[in-house]
């Protein structure tokens, strides 16, 4: 399993989940780090381009399509996705205990990334996605392949009792685990839920690469590390 340097998920699609070894830059906390190893990045895997965006929970994002301006860019638009069709266009997202998600239509050639925190998550980011790629590009649900990285998992990610009340009543029970007495939230699976019911099947979701943050001390970890939290960058692009 690798993590901090790229590998490939499917003929032409490319993706460096990240982790400690990969990146050590805040998009808060630290830009003369984050250009840095952008810059690096980008020769190192061969990109024309690298785009971030201002992450703020949302479930907005953006669209890069012919032209693409090279170089390394960090938007000043708050978004949680991006989608791209245009080969050597890294995307890319930073996490520390949220969920990134890669989505891919080896039909129509086209990759996302997505941010899913749990506030992502529930204003139902994942399936958003899905139908960007369905209406801008014509992506057909049965082409499109998905994977979860790495992000706090159930056995670690504990939440409030309160936290139902933001989740939909109807898969709540499936995605709020009790323990010990403690409440423990899976961010995947809700997301799995919320794409299957978009008509997504199970199979099409590999969660070879999602492992606990928190468990693993590989990884940045916001609840882990505290306030000075730093992130992990997964990149993914077309070649
Ligand atoms: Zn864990």
């Amino acid at each position: 399993m690798k993590f901090g340097t790229p590998v490939q998920l499917a003929a032409g699609l490319m993706v460096m989940w990240g982790d400690r070894s990969s990146c050590a830059f805040s998009l808060k906390h630290n830009f003369d780090n984050f250009w840095l190893s952008s810059e690096q990045k980008l020769a190192a895997y061969n990109l024309n381009s690298l785009w971030y965006l201002k992450q703020e929970h949302t479930a907005e994002g953006k669209v890069l399509t012919y032209p693409v301006a090279s170089g390394v860019h960090l938007l000043p638009d708050e978004g949680d996705y991006l989608i791209t069709n245009v080969p050597t266009t890294g995307i890319g997202i930073i996490t520390a205990d949220c969920l990134p998600i890669v989505f891919f239509d080896s039909v129509r050639r086209v990759v996302a990334v997505v941010h899913a925190g749990w506030k992502g998550s529930v204003q139902g980011i994942a399936p958003i996605v899905l139908r960007q790629m369905q209406q801008r590009f014509g992506t057909e649900l049965k082409n499109i392949q998905i994977w979860f990285g790495p992000h706090a998992n159930p056995c670690c990610y504990e939440v409030t009792p309160e936290f139902r009340t933001h989740l939909l009543s109807s898969i709540a029970n499936q995605v709020i685990l009790p323990r010990d007495g403690r409440l423990f939230f899976d961010t995947a699976r809700y997301n799995e839920l919320l794409l299957i019911a978009a008509g997504v099947h199970a199979q099409q979701i590999d969660r070879q690469y999602s492992f606990c943050t928190m468990c693993s001390l590989r990884f940045h970890s916001r609840r882990n590390d505290g306030a000075l939290y730093i992130g992990q960058s997964s990149i993914a692009w077309l070649q």
